[in-house]
């Protein structure tokens, strides 16, 4: 800054200093100052000239002869180029490594325009899509993935969780999608093989199912022997507790082994088809008559338990998948509330969803558990004891089957006044009964 003011300075007292001899010379101040403006401002608008005739060539071009301020102008500009082609140089590099990062991933990478158009991708994107370079820029994503899951996917656009379909080009593949939305610029597809994983999951419902399923027959024979002890009163009266204990915790293994069965079933098996349309009225009057046998078992005597019906409406799915899910909330809220509990089933319409509901004024749930409580075998503390009769999967159950229907289970839940359990189903599932 001080350099330019110094320049400025000689060259005003050069220019004053010219002005003040050609005048006393001359003795002409007037003419003489007016002919030395005029020449500078001519050299001035042919130095300026040079200069941008200079600016337009390539970077690097020599300047070429300029004297006094516009070889200082001329350095600067130069040393600015320099300092701008070495950003770009960095910006360039940085650009190059971060591609090499991207497409050194596992994961297959696309970006997309907020058209869903392909913009770019990685080199696992091309691998696991079929993408290929030079064909696909620019090419409508559905277009190349026409997979009706992945549209309708998108069409919904709750992009929380990743979706796993069949890979488009692999049979055998499997394939999980993650849509990352990017402020103003479109979607993020990050694409992962999780064949071994779905593999592995696979083996591991079998081995589940295996299990329970080896274990029912000698759990008969030994619950059938039990009884048979029993009832034909083959044992002394000291006997006789240990044998109903034993016969008890049978009854409990059995439940446990059926859940478990369900339970693998639902997640390996295919979602009915065809599903059929089934009247909300009958639901809610088969889960109060169930809860009503789970009262009476455990003796609520004074528990009230009401089904609350508006206009009717009807529900797409499977009928013995959805009793079985609202049938264990309604037994749930029976047998975590007290004697005298009041407990409603009832259905409503949001939004054109459906939700199906199992409200009690129990104990309710502290809030750290709500996020949980789907997680097979995961219990509230204190709810191990042998009276609430549970299993642990009873929700797990519940979930699986509403995600069968393309439906949620949402949990409200305040300790000391009670809790609700909403079954939500999607617009598609939910219509007035004719
Ligand atoms: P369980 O077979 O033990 O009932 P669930 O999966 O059905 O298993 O429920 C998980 C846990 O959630 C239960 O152990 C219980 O602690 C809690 N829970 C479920 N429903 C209710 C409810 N209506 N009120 C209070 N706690 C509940």
């Amino acid at each position: 800054m001080y350099g330019s003011f110094g320049t400025t300075l000689i060259q005003g007292a050069l220019l004053a200093g010219t002005i003040l001899t050609a005048g006393q010379l001359s003795g002409r101040w007037l003419e003489s100052s007016l002919v030395i403006v005029s020449a500078l401002l001519v050299i001035s608008v042919i130095r300026r000239n040079q200069m941008y005739d200079w600016l337009e060539k390539k970077p690097g071009t020599p300047l070429g002869h300029l004297p006094g301020m516009w070889v200082d102008m001329s350095q600067r500009v130069i040393h600015r180029e320099r300092q701008l082609l070495r950003e770009r140089d960095e910006a360039q590099m940085l650009l190059i490594n971060l591609h090499q990062s991207l497409s050194s991933l596992d994961s297959g990478l696309v970006h997309l325009s907020p058209e869903w158009k392909i913009n770019w991708w990685n080199a696992p994107a091309s691998g696991l899509l079929g993408l290929r370079e030079g064909y696909d820029t620019d090419a409508a994503l559905f277009n190349l993935v026409r997979t009706p899951e992945l549209v309708r996917f998108v069409e919904e656009g709750d992009f929380e969780l990743p979706i796993t379909l069949a890979s488009p080009i692999t049979t055998g593949r499997m394939l999980e999608y993650k849509v990352c939305p990017i402020q103003d610029s479109g979607f993020l597809l990050v694409i992962r093989d999780v064949t071994r994983f779905t593999r592995l999951e696979r083996m591991r419902s079998d081995f589940v199912a295996n299990v329970s399923h080896e274990l029912k027959t000698p759990l008969t024979v030994i619950t059938g022997y039990l009884e048979t002890i029993l009832d034909n009163q083959l044992v002394t009266s000291q006997g006789v507790r240990a044998v109903e204990q034993a016969l008890k915790q049978s009854g409990r293994m059995n439940r446990l082994l059926q859940d478990l069965l369900l339970l693998s079933q639902l997640e390996t098996t295919a979602p009915d088809p065809k599903p059929t349309q089934i009247r909300v009225s009958d639901i809610l009057e088969h889960a109060v008559r169930e809860a009503n046998e789970v009262k009476n078992a455990l003796q609520r005597e004074t528990t009230q338990i009401h089904a609350i019906t508006t206009s009717d409406y009807n529900l797409l799915g499977d009928w013995n998948e959805l009793t079985s899910a609202i049938n264990n909330l309604a037994s749930n809220a029976v047998r975590y509330s007290p004697d005298g509990a009041v407990i409603e089933l009832a259905f409503a319409v949001r939004n054109g969803q459906g939700l199906l509901t199992v409200r009690d004024n129990g104990p309710g749930i502290l809030p750290e558990h709500l996020p949980r409580l789907t997680e097979r075998f995961y219990r509230v503390d204190n709810s191990h004891s042998p009276a609430t009769g549970g299993t642990g999967l009873g929700l797990a159950i519940v979930k699986h089957i509403l995600l069968r229907h393309g439906g949620s289970l949402e949990i409200d839940s305040n300790p000391g006044s009670g809790s609700e359990f909403r079954c939500v189903f999607p617009k598609e599932r939910t219509t007035t009964a004719r």
